[in-house]
Order: structure tokens, then sequence, then C-alpha cells
């Protein structure tokens, strides 16, 4: 399905356009506006969806030229091409209308062959970009998703922990990681096949998700260990959300076991409050190492960071 958007001043101009396009059999859809800036208000609504835009250069409101600015200047629509329709003759014209962003143009009066052949030009061009675009997203997505468990992983979690970091030392707002590891998931592995703990993994992130709220971010850390952030959040409001996961994941059944199987996690927290001087790593570390003593110390349980003064000991 292919759009085009034609504006011209001229009705008459516009009927011309129409017929030479329905004749050749190019598009699906035309849309047609009056004026410059009746085609930026069609394309904001429906930018995605419109393949080509020809545009007459004389319009009274907004002419071509400044449609042709503003379409290029706006983050959304600058890739759509946009052909311009200029006096057969005037040379400055068409170069005027290439330096602000034309993607080709047509004279007047208008030959349908050529028209023709220069618009399947531009959609073919169109198609390619999308389709680029398209791949552009998908890897976007695939470096920054964990493929098993479809939240973030790692390497985004950084880059969103160093801007969130930013902002709350600048606001002065806390922010707490919790840290988490599944407790002996090993055996889980050995006893129940490698499938078996994937498939607990993948219940684990939808748990964490559904216990955080919208604002907090829920990524896998790597392997069998997660990592939380907790944005506007100090280590008591921290502790408790990290006990609930802790409680609910204990008490949760998962799926693919045959008799029921009580699995556990040990959470460590750190909170930015308490720990001033800390930057984006020293906070994870500092989380990471309270994990380690909630393992020490019997896992299924929950500690705080060592300057963690709000929050209990245990959990
Ligand atoms: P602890 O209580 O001390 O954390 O013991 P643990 O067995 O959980 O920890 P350990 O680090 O010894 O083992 C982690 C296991 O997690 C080993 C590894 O094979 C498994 N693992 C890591 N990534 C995946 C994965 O994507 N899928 C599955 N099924 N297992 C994984
Ligand atoms: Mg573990
Ligand atoms: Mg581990």
């Amino acid at each position: 399905m292919s759009t085009i958007l034609i504006v011209d001043d001229s009705d008459t101009s516009r009927r011309q356009i129409i017929k030479i396009l329905e004749e050749a059999d190019i598009f699906d859809l035309y849309l047609e506006a009056e004026d410059g800036a009746k085609g930026l208000k069609s394309l904001t609504e429906i930018g995605g969806g419109i393949d080509v835009v020809v545009c007459d250069v004389n319009m009274p409101v907004m002419d071509g030229y400044n449609f042709l600015r503003m379409v290029r200047a706006k983050e959304g629509l600058r890739h759509i091409p946009v052909i311009m329709v200029t006096a057969e003759t005037d040379v400055e014209e068409i170069v005027r209308a290439f330096d602000l962003g034309a993607s080709d143009y047509i004279t007047k009066p208008i030959t349908p062959s050529i028209f023709k052949v220069r618009l399947n030009n531009m959609l073919r061009i169109k198609q390619l970009q999308d389709q680029l675009m398209m791949q552009k997203d998908l890897m976007e997505v695939m470096a920054t998703t964990d493929p098993l468990t479809q939240i973030p992983n790692i390497r985004y979690f950084r880059q969103w922990l160093d801007s969130e970091f930013a902002r709350s030392t600048r606001y002065g707002n806390d922010l707490t990681l919790i840290m988490i590891d599944i407790d002996h998931f090993k055996k889980i592995n050995d006893t129940y096949g490698h499938p078996q703990g994937d498939r607990v993994l993948k219940e684990m992130a939808v748990i964490l998700k559904e216990e955080m709220r919208k604002i907090d971010i829920v990524a896998r850390y790597g392997g069998e260990e997660f990592v939380i952030a907790l944005p506007q959040t100090g280590c008591f409001g921290g502790e408790i959300a990290a006990m609930r996961v802790r409680e609910r994941v204990e008490n949760h059944r998962f799926g693919g076991f045959k008799d029921p199987v009580t699995i556990t996690t040990s959470l460590g927290i750190c909170c930015l409050t308490d720990n001033p001087e800390a930057d984006p790593q020293k906070l994870i570390d500092e989380a990471d190492q309270a994990l380690y003593r909630a393992k020490r110390s019997g896992r299924n349980r929950v500690e705080a960071a060592s300057n963690c003064k709000r929050a209990a000991k245990t959990g």
C-alpha cells in the first residue's frame, strides 16, 4: 500500500497530477493539501504512512520552500521524499529546492512518462530506506534486550544507570539498586535440565517486573543474576521492595516442575543517599557485596550495603 500527498493550491493541478498517477497505477491512496501549512499538518498526523510528497512552489499561507524546510527539520518526517514541482525554465528554483532538501523535481507542464519513472525511483529509495530503518530499530532492540527473558540486558542497564545516576545526583534524588541472584540455580539445571532452568529465568523476569513500578528498571545482569534500579527511592523503600521480591519468589509455584519446587533468591541493596561518594559502578559493586553477604549468611535473604543505615540488616 503506497500513499502520496499532493500539496498544491491549484485544484486543477492536483486533479491533473492525480489523473496521471491513476493511469500509471502507482499509488493506492491520494491525499491532498491546498498549501504548505495544511500539507505539514497532514504529514504530522500520518507522516509514517506517506511514501512520497509532491509539492508546488508558489502557494499561499506557506510556500513550497518553507514547507520543505519544516519537513526536513522534523525528526519523524525528514526521511520522506519530497518532489518539488517547478517551472521548466527556472534553474535557480530547482537549485534552491535541492539546497533545502528536495529529493527530486519535476517541471511544469508535467510529462506523464517522466513523472512516472521519477516517482517509481523515489518509491524504490523510500522502500529501501524503510527497510534500513526497520533493521536499525531491530538491531537496537537486539543490542539492548536479553534474548531469553526479553528484558533489558546489562549493556542497556549500564547506559540507563549512567544517565539516571547523573539526574539523581543533580536533583538530589535518591536511587536504589537491588542485585538479585537465584540460590543454588546450578542444582535446578542439573536436576531438571537446562531448558527448565531457562524457564525459571523467564518466569523470574516476569515476577520481578510485576513487583516493580513502571519507572523502575529490571534487567538481566548475567546468568541467573538480575538487577533492579529504583529511581527516587532510598534504602528504606528499596528494602521493602527487595523483601517483597524475596517472599514472592519463595512462595511462587514455578511452571514446568512435576512436583512443587521452592526457589529462593538472595538480594543485596545499596542506595545513593547513604553512599554520596559512589559512582554508578561503585553502587553496583556495593549492592553486589551486600548480595554476597546475603549468600554467606544463609541465602534467601536481603542484605544492605555497609553504609546503608536506614535498612535493616536482615531480610
Ligand atoms: P548460589 O546460590 O551460590 O548462587 O549458587 P548457584 O548454583 O546459583 O550459582 P552458580 O554461580 O554456581 O551457578 C549459576 C548457574 O547458572 C550455572 C550456569 O550454568 C547457570 N546459568 C547461567 N546462565 C544460564 C542460562 O541462561 N540458562 C540456564 N538454564 N542456566 C544458566
Ligand atoms: Mg545463584
Ligand atoms: Mg550467580
